[in-house]
């Protein structure tokens, strides 16, 4: 059975790579060419031959992201409890055990407060070596109050996502989370404070389904896999071909999915410009705008929505934001 053997394999992970020797070069996995190191870590996990976008650790990516010295971690005060006392193939408790030892946090996320190019902002950064990056109980709490607390300072929020979907071994507490960290950006909606949404390879599953896909700008960096449902699942489903470059970055900017696809060098740049734009619209401390006068409506419009229940508060929420924009 497919899921059994996932969890039977045996994956080398990043830190696995550090302690040996043969960690100094590393191949690429796009050009598989040979690359040392330090050289694709000088160039924030990018191959230099062939620009192929490596996963970032996540300490790496607060790094790049945060202005020196700027980062103030918020999370790492929770921790993950087993309520269902889940067992596959090793029980979720040890499980979780072993992999908090390596990665020296409780779940898969840091979040914190810092500057990006002296904007203040809140980070929240999902790390894929945590368990898939998966998104359980922890996780969703720790968005959430990020994001609450972001609202609470005044400052944008930028997420860094890169996770195979919802924890399984939490179930529904798990599938419990989209809903709460969608309700949690709600904070920075009222604030008028923006919620910039990067997605890393790979970004699928609940989370793509939630948080991820809620920016007021979705961003992704190139050639990441950026799914519901995996192409390997939908092929087998629809039993037809899928067409090249499938739910990858490139695809779905075409398809407008996302607003832009930005290499990883460019991007605390070009987030630090959006921001600082959508911060302009509103005035730096998230003060409301007086909204613009509702458009008049014509007598044989208004017969078409007796109720009134259309338009009046999405008409609205544009006229406020146009400006912005
Ligand atoms: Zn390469």
């Amino acid at each position: 059975m497919a899921l059994e053997r996932w969890f039977r394999r045996k994956r080398p992970t990043r830190g696995d790579d550090d302690a040996s020797p043969a960690g100094l070069w590393l191949k690429c996995s796009g050009c598989h060419a040979q690359i040392y190191r330090k050289d694709l870590v000088a160039n924030l996990y990018v191959c230099p031959e062939c620009s192929h976008h490596e996963r970032m650790p996540v300490d790496a990516r607060v790094e790049m992201l945060a202005d020196e010295g700027s980062f103030e971690r918020w999370s790492g005060s929770v921790e993950p409890v087993d309520a269902l006392g889940f067992v596959d193939t090793e029980p979720y408790r040890e499980r979780l055990t072993s992999v908090q030892q390596r990665a020296h946090r409780p779940d898969a996320i840091v979040t914190g407060g810092a500057t990006l190019h002296g904007i203040p902002v809140a980070l929240a950064v999902m790390d894929f070596s945590f368990l898939g990056g998966s998104m359980g109980s922890v996780v969703g709490e720790e968005i959430a109050r990020a994001a609450e607390r972001a609202a609470d300072e005044g400052r944008a929020l930028v997420s860094v996502s890169a996770s195979g979907g919802a924890r399984m071994q939490e179930g529904a507490l798990s599938l419990m989370q989209m809903a709460k960290t969608t309700v949690a950006l709600e904070a920075l909606s009222e604030r008028r404070l923006p919620f910039i949404s990067v997605l890393s390879d790979p970004t699928t599953g609940g989370v793509t389904a939630s948080f991820a896909t809620l920016g007021d700008l979705v961003i992704a960096e190139p050639g990441a896999l950026i799914c519901f449902a995996g192409p390997r699942v939908i092929q087998q489903t629809i039993k037809q071909d899928l067409p090249e470059g499938f739910q990858r970055s490139e695809f779905l900017l075409r398809k407008g999915m996302l607003d832009d696809v930005i290499p990883r060098p460019e991007l605390k740049a070009r987030i630090a410009a959006f921001t600082r734009l959508l911060l302009a619209g509103i005035g730096t401390q998230g003060v409301l705008p007086a909204p613009l006068p509702a458009p008049a409506m014509a007598p044989d419009e208004a017969t078409d929505d007796p109720d009134g229940a259309m338009g009046s508060d999405s008409d609205e929420e544009a006229a406020v934001r146009a400006p912005a924009v």
